[in-house]
């Protein structure tokens, strides 16, 4: 099986990208990766500036995936997701929901135990690990690790965990995807700025599926299927998530515009992935159910 070292990252995501390996549609590979902070805070002595945005965000890879042509979409199937035992919370002074009141810099050292992310001397949660960011090289620029769009990216969005299965496009010829920044937790809005930040290792199935069937990116699980989007304001990208879910619905499901805006106001969640990044990230989750109802496969 292909495994791709942490060391071999990108810190953007765009046309100056070059595959650091090659496999088939198809294979299995293992991402190892880095946390955010190329895991340079150990201790809480050690803080968010000391690390300088050069070296925040190290995206594992590029993958080269044979048989993706511009234009295809790439299924990332997320078979695995193992994290480190120790996570790191950052602040940066003066940024983020909390502006106001966060104005100095502190680091939180999140011990991993027995499953249990251990938060302070009253509190622990059971871990729920996610990818932060997972793309593929954008079409037209580099864009860096740390903004998401509709190539992936920074997409802070915690329903890419272990069992769903992300569609990505293909804007470069062999996909070009990379992952990292693994968080042990992230609630839906990521507010502070950042989640708990963790090393990990993401084992993967990529399979290219030619043309595009779908808005991407999308996110199909279990239960649910859904559209993610990302744009400057939480408005345009809400807007902009449920255009992308009503057009699959006519375009896959065969529903007219407003029997499919009708679906999604009954049953279509509306849900913030973050706000706190260059571009903001919003879903709409619809059940599966309804997809299987109409005697549709996911490809
Ligand atoms: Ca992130
Ligand atoms: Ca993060």
């Amino acid at each position: 099986m292909t495994t791709i070292p942490k060391e071999k990252f990108v810190l953007e995501m765009g046309p100056s990208n070059e595959g650091v390996d090659k496999v088939a549609s198809g294979s299995t590979v293992v991402f190892e990766s880095f946390d955010c902070f190329s895991n340079s805070i150990q201790s809480e002595e050690d803080t968010f500036s000391s690390i300088g945005w050069a070296n925040i965000n190290p995206a594992t890879g590029p993958l080269y995936v044979e048989g993706a042509e511009v234009g295809d979409t790439l299924k990332v199937e997320i078979l695995d997701l193992e994290i480190g035992d120790q996570a790191a919370m950052t602040t940066i002074p003066n940024a983020g929901t909390f502006a106001k009141t966060v104005d100095q810099e502190k680091t939180k050292i999140i011990p991993i135990k027995d499953g249990r992310a251990i938060f302070n001397e009253h509190l622990s949660f059971p871990i729920d690990p996610m990818v932060g960011v997972i793309g593929t090289a954008a079409a037209n620029e580099d864009i860096p690790t740390g903004t998401p769009g509709d190539h992936g990216g920074n997409l802070d969005c915690k329903r890419v965990e272990k069992g769903a299965t992300l569609y990505l496009p293909v804007n470069q010829p062999g996909a070009l995807l990379s992952m990292g920044d693994a968080h042990s937790n992230m609630g839906d809005g990521e507010l502070l700025i950042c989640g708990v930040e963790i090393p990990s290792v993401t084992t993967v199935r990529v399979t290219v599926v030619k043309g595009q069937e779908y808005p991407l990116p999308c996110i199909v699980n279990e239960d649910q299927f859904m559209t993610l989007a990302s744009a400057e304001t939480l408005d345009d990208a809400s807007v902009k998530a449920a255009e992308n879910m009503q057009s699959f619905l006519i375009e896959r499901l065969q529903m007219d515009p407003i029997e499919a805006g009708m679906l999604l106001s009954a049953v279509g969640d509306l849900r913030v992935c973050q706000i706190v990044n260059p571009m903001k990230t919003a879903r709409v989750e619809i059940p599966k159910s309804v997809v299987d109802k109409y005697n549709y496969a996911f490809k």
